[in-house]
Order: C-alpha cells, then sequence, then structure tokens
C-alpha cells in the first residue's frame, strides 16, 4: 500500500494534498463514531502535504514514507502539540521536544493526520480506560477497537490513516491490530527508542507500527529504528534495510505451535481460523513443529507482577508540580497538592496498577515479588531461547477472542488482564511478535477480524516477516 501511494506521487498521478485531504474527510465522516482521534493535525498535515508536493514540483527524490498520511499514538511527543497520553493529568500538556521516532519520521517526510486514542498511559485492551472516551471497532460500532493503541488500529482499520504508530507492553500493537484487521508489530525490545514515549513500564515498552501490509510495517519498521544515544537500551545493529530484504518465505520453514497456546479459554472460532492458516502454510511448505513450552504459562504473572512496578515508579513523576494538572488552588500543603492532583487526574486503573506496583515494590515484599519475578522472566528467556533452537518462528492466535463488547470486561479488571495471555510472553522474553490478519468470524451478521500471531527470535524480525508475509500470500 504505502509503495503504491509513493510510485504515484512520485510519478505525479496524485498530489500529497489530495491524499492528505482524502484521508481528512475521511476522518470527518467515520471519526465522529468511532473516536480513534483525540486531536486532528489538519493544519499542519495540510502544511507538510505542501512541502511533499513543492519538492515533487522541483523534481525531488522522495522518500517511501514522504507525503503518506499516518496517525501516531498519543504517548508518543510531537514538539509543540498535545500529547495527552489519553490521560487527565496531561490534558493540557504540550510536548517541549520531538521522541526520537518523531524526529526520524520528520526527516523522511513523513505527514502526521494527528494523535490517536489509548487506554489511559497505554494500561489496557480495549481502549476503555481513555480520558477521553473509547474508541469503537471499524467492523462494529458495538465493540472495542482493543487496546491500548486502539486508536491507531481504528484509524489504519477503519481508512482514516495509511499507517500508525502504537506502543505495546504487553500487545498493545498487536492486540488492537488484530480486532481492527491489520497488521500490528512489536520489535525485539531495544530495537527502537524510547525516547519521548511516555513511559509506562520501561523495561517492557517498545514503539512499533501498525498498517496494512507486512511490507508496510517493514518500511514503518526501517524508518524508526536504530540505536538511540538518548535510548541506552537501544542497540547499534547492522542497518540492513528490512523492505529490500523482505520475501514471503513458508516453504522449508519451521514454525513452532505452543500447544499450551491452544488450549483452555481460546474461543474455537478463533482456533478454526487460525487452524485453518496453519493448514495452508503446511500446504505451501512450512513444516508445523508441535512444542511445549510450560514456563510460558508464568508469563501472565511475570508481567502483572512486574509492569504495576515500573509503572508505579515511572507515574510518580507526575505530581502536580512537574507536569500537567495541578491542584495547588485547592490546596492547603505540598502533600496535599500531590494527593489532590494525583486524585484528580489519574483514573481508577491508573490508580489501581500504581497501588499495586508500590505494594510489590514496598520493603518487605520486594524480593517476594518483583525479584523472583524478574528471575522467573529469565526463565521464560531461556525457553523461547530452546525454542528457537528447533524452529523459526512461534505462531499462536494473537488473542483468545474477537474482538468483545464494549463494556462487557469493563468492570472485571482481571478478566481484561486475561485477554492478553498470548501476547504478553513476547514482552516478558524481549523478543519480536507480529500479529497479522488470518480471517474472520461472523457474528450477528458482523464480520469480526481474527489476527495471528509470530514470534521470532531476537534481533530476528528479518526472518519474522519474511514468514508474515508468506502467511500473508495465503
Ligand atoms: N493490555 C496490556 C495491559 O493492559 C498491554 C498494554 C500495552 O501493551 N500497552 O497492560
Amino acid at each position: 500500500m504505502i509503495k503504491e501511494l509513493h510510485k504515484k506521487l512520485q510519478s505525479k498521478q496524485i498530489t500529497s494534498m489530495q491524499l492528505t485531504k482524502q484521508y481528512l474527510d475521511s476522518i470527518e465522516e467515520k471519526d465522529g463514531e468511532i473516536h480513534g482521534y483525540l486531536n486532528v493535525l489538519k493544519d499542519r498535515a495540510l502544511k507538510n502535504a505542501q512541502e511533499v508536493d513543492e519538492k515533487i514540483g522541483k523534481g525531488g527524490d522522495l522518500e517511501l514514507l514522504e507525503g503518506v498520511p499516518c496517525a501516531i499514538k498519543d504517548n508518543m511527543c510531537i514538539a509543540g502539540t498535545k500529547t495527552t497520553a489519553a490521560s487527565k493529568i496531561l490534558e493540557n500538556y504540550v510536548a517541549p521536544y520531538d521522541a526520537t521516532v518523531i524526529e526520524k519520521l520528520n526527516q523522511k517526510g513523513a505527514v502526521y493526520l494527528g494523535k490517536t486514542n489509548l487506554d489511559e498511559f497505554a494500561m489496557g485492551s480495549s481502549t476503555e480506560n481513555s480520558a477521553f472516551g473509547v474508541t469503537k471497532n471499524p467492523y462494529d460500532n458495538e465493540r472495542v477497537a482493543g487496546g491500548s493503541s486502539g486508536g491507531s488500529a481504528a484509524a489504519v482499520g477503519g481508512n482514516m490513516a495509511v499507517w500508525a504508530l502504537g506502543s505495546d507492553t504487553g500487545g498493545s500493537t498487536r492486540q488492537p491490530a488484530s480486532f481492527c484487521g491489520v497488521v500490528g508489530f512489536k520489535p525485539t525490545y531495544g530495537r527502537v527508542s524510547r525516547n519521548g514515549l511516555i513511559a509506562m513500564a520501561s523495561s517492557y515498552d517498545q514503539i512499533g507500527p501498525i498498517t496494512k501490509t507486512v511490507e508496510d510495517a517493514a518500511i514503518v519498521f526501517d524508518a524508526i529504528c536504530g540505536k538511540d544515544e538518548k535510548d541506552n537500551t537501544t542497540v547499534e545493529k547492522e542497518d540492513a534495510s528490512f523492505v529490500e530484504n523482505l520475501k514471503p518465505d513458508l516453504k522449508g520453514k519451521k514454525i513452532g505451535l505452543v500447544k499450551e497456546f491452544f488450549g483452555n479459554g481460546l474461543d474455537g472460532r478463533v482456533e478454526k481460523v487460525v487452524k485453518e492458516m496453519l493448514e495452508k502454510a503446511e500446504k505451501n511448505g512450512a513444516e508445523l513443529v508441535e512444542l511445549e513450552m510450560p514456563m510460558l504459562k508464568h508469563s501472565l504473572a511475570i508481567y502483572y507482577l512486574m509492569m504495576p512496578s515500573e509503572v508505579s515508579s515511572n507515574l510518580a513523576r507526575l505530581d502536580g508540580i512537574r507536569y500537567g494538572l495541578n491542584e495547588s488552588k485547592k490546596s492547603k500543603s505540598i502533600l496535599d497538592v500531590y494527593l489532590k492532583s494525583r486524585k484528580a487526574g489519574f483514573g481508577d486503573e491508573s490508580k489501581r496498577r500504581i497501588i499495586l506496583g508500590t505494594y510489590v515494590l514496598s520493603s518487605g515484599y520486594y524480593d517476594a515479588y518483583y525479584k523472583k519475578a524478574q528471575s522467573v522472566r529469565e526463565l521464560v528467556k531461556e525457553e523461547f531461547a530452546d525454542a528457537f533452537e528447533k524452529v523459526d518462528v512461534l505462531v499462536s492466535p494473537t488473542s483468545p477472542t474477537p474482538a468483545f463488547k464494549i463494556g462487557e470486561k469493563a468492570q472485571d479488571p482481571l478478566e481484561m488482564y486475561l485477554t492478553d495471555v498470548y501476547t504478553v510472553s513476547a514482552n516478558v522474553g524481549m523478543i519480536p511478535a507480529i500479529s497479522i490478519p488470518a480471517g474472520v468470524v461472523v457474528e450477528a451478521g458482523k464480520k469480526l477480524p481474527v489476527g495471528l500471531q509470530l514470534m521470532g527470535k531476537w534481533w530476528d524480525e528479518q526472518n519474522m516477516l519474511n514468514v508474515a508475509a508468506g502467511f500473508e500470500q495465503l
């Protein structure tokens, strides 16, 4: 999709202005209902589009992403624009600098249509935790778009952006992508700089593309990855292009079927769609290898201990003094400012995780919980390392169910957490993972997309993307 648009732009079949206006019109027409965007950057987008058109007019060569309109999850900083993380506490926060991914995209000439909705601070699986209202699924407006990057997935799935950025701490690019019928990709931890991404859980967060195709994901990935001196967890790697080396490939590939991921709790219709894909892959030369990975069942527990701990520490900076909402006029003391600002600024789920995390990290409990979870995390990594001795990629459904109804799980945090059961392992193991559309289930006359997840070896995104592109062709 991006390559085609690029060719049309370069050969002057369309202008970036026309393309951008077309997407802005689509937002105008549909987003009142879907609510994928928190903030549409119309003037900026049109200005950037015009600059690209001027460049083409002068005979300039365009980068692949140049002049192509996209959307950015509202937890990434774009200098001079509001960056709310869908929280009241940052409702009026204007980013003073560009996130590293934005700096990189600026150099590539990307056109930002706007900032998209998310669960507050990226905590959730349905975008129902946004302080500014839920995002609806473009396939069925009574259902969630998934989360936490629900706005980005709905924007791409609903044709309100060509591509988008999401962030993925426990599945937040992949699960909403699977609910909205698009591709969601989480790179290896350390591939993409987190500088300028509002931190959720620092040892889990990774920014990733949400796109229509695997090729588009590779194009965006090329643009945003790389070592950044502003994020010490990023790693220097050879800079071969993922899109140039992308070749759909299933022949002779060993695909590991994680046995534990096809058991209890998996919706039979989702299982059927995924299994049918796997049969087709087999017919096209892939070899299916069933694997037992008993450590993976601990991933959810590890994640829901470590993640809130890191959240409680990261969100401590939001105290009413340094950023955002400040309730000092209603307060009598400095402590009162903290308490009142945080009470009014954070939503229920954020408070829940701050409390959980603070408890886990408190003296006397730290060793029993955080440290223990950290040790078990290492065992999960070892299990992945063993698995990737035997297979090229691992496969599973992305989510145990298709998109659920708005309100269906909102009252029960535990049930909501269980929707992450297949996605969190990749974040615990720090490996790359991708969700691609695998088919649909039909419910009450509506088509609901189902995603298939592939997980790859550390730094071996290329192999995983090639297999993903192979599946896509099926
Ligand atoms: N749904 C998961 C959670 O609630 C993952 C969120 C994410 O990846 N940002 O924590």
